[in-house]
């Protein structure tokens, strides 16, 4: 760790935390395959090794949003079943074609792409279709744009995917769509894009297509919706233990485990006058005479400007509340009288053990969810696997 002691901040991440998440959720599903989500760096946790580690604990399938996060997959040696679903109009599709990555089609033009893909690199190329049931995102439309209309783009895409399919051009393994309100799960939206799906899956077999896995479930619906596990759930934020509902239960309650702990050394600790404001714009006043840490982690590290004056950390087991404005590079803890100097270690964030502060209390903090906290730590901030 040499280098690493030049750190004034590091995101740990608890790789076993990571697998026995994915057991957990793989026994609430009844053993139903499960496709871990690993973009955005795996939610900030680290790609290849959270990868690894879903893997270790039963994960199926990889999936990614950006085909870049495929290529590093299989560039690390990662040779799981792995979908990407974000492929932009234009782009080469053929290193992910040869590198047997499985490309999610939304329109008809991606596949035509990958055929050619597969023509030039002499394999046989894997897709899943993506269905838009209801969410209004990507996914090729499943329901008329007008009353009573038979035509839709799904319509279009399966039979175009079929007809490819049985010259033998392609493989459509999967079809899938992703739900709009997975965290309100009475939401009527939730049954009206199960009923969609399996509308959906129905016109796809009636086209001639035999796909191995349906799936629909975020983290959300595989802990609330388990009709909607179909042969494969797709959790991403819950492999990282953290609720993807936590206003009906929280990570502990679900017996997910947050793998992600942030931690900093204080840079600089004082004692400052009753009165004395705090941070740009004065917006926290000293109310008594009190001692102030300045924690070296500020929002061009990830940290929320709207955690100012709110988020709470914990410093010597206890608690405190940031004080005043969170800056780029750094932000000011009141910590009161207790003896804080400088290098000891402020806890951002971590399991919640011992009154830990947690994800989930930052995104209430600043008003966002625990996605957003956890996804956005920057490359200054080096992440340590356990
Ligand atoms: N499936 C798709 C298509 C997604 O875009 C995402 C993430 O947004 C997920 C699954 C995983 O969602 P969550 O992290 O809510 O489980």
């Amino acid at each position: 760790t040499g280098a690493l002691d030049l750190w004034p901040a590091r995101v740990t991440v608890d790789l076993d935390a990571i697998s026995a998440n994915v057991r957990t959720l793989r026994e609430r599903v009844g053993g139903t395959e499960l496709m871990a989500v690993v973009k955005a760096d795996a939610y900030g946790h680290g790609l290849v090794p959270s990868a690894r580690a879903a893997l270790a604990g039963g994960a199926c399938a990889l999936g990614v949003a950006q085909p870049t996060e495929a290529l590093a997959l299989r560039s690390a040696g990662v040779e799981a079943p792995l979908l990407t679903w974000l492929v932009a109009p234009g782009t080469d599709v053929t290193p992910l074609v040869d590198a047997d990555v499985e490309l999610a089609v939304s329109a008809p033009w991606l596949l035509d792409a990958v055929v050619a893909a597969a023509r030039a690199t002499g394999r046989t190329a894997t897709v899943q279709l993506k269905a838009d049931t209801g969410l209004g995102r990507n996914g090729a439309l499943s329901l008329p744009v007008r009353d009573g209309d038979p035509r839709t783009d799904w319509v279009d895409l399966v039979g175009r995917a079929a007809s490819l399919e049985a010259e033998g051009a392609l493989r459509v393994r999967g079809l899938f769509t992703h739900f709009a309100y997975a965290d309100a799960p009475e939401h009527p939206t939730v049954r009206a894009q199960q009923e969609a799906f399996a509308d959906a899956v129905a016109v796809a077999e009636r086209a001639g297509l035999r796909p191995e896995v349906r799936h629909m479930a975020n983290s959300a619906a595989t802990l609330t919706t388990p009709e909607a596990a179909w042969d494969m759930v797709r959790p991403g934020l819950a492999v990282y233990g953290l609720s993807p509902v936590p206003d009906i239960a929280s990570a502990a309650e679900l017996g997910l485990r947050p793998a992600m702990r942030v931690t900093a050394r204080v840079a600089v600790a004082k004692r400052v006058p009753a009165g004395q404001g705090i941070s740009y714009g004065h917006t926290y006043v000293a109310p008594r005479e009190t001692t102030v840490a300045d924690v070296p982690l500020g929002y061009a590290d990830g940290i929320p400007r709207h955690a100012s004056g709110a988020a709470p950390v914990q410093v010597h087991g206890r608690r405190c509340t940031i004080a005043g404005r969170v800056c780029m590079d750094q932000f000011v803890v009141d910590v009161g009288d207790l003896p804080v100097e400088a290098g000891d270690e402020v806890v951002l964030f971590g399991a919640g053990d011992d009154g830990e502060p947690t994800a989930q209390d930052w995104a209430e903090a600043a008003g966002t969810i625990s996605y957003e906290i956890v996804t956005r730590f920057g490359p200054r901030v080096p992440r340590v696997h356990v």
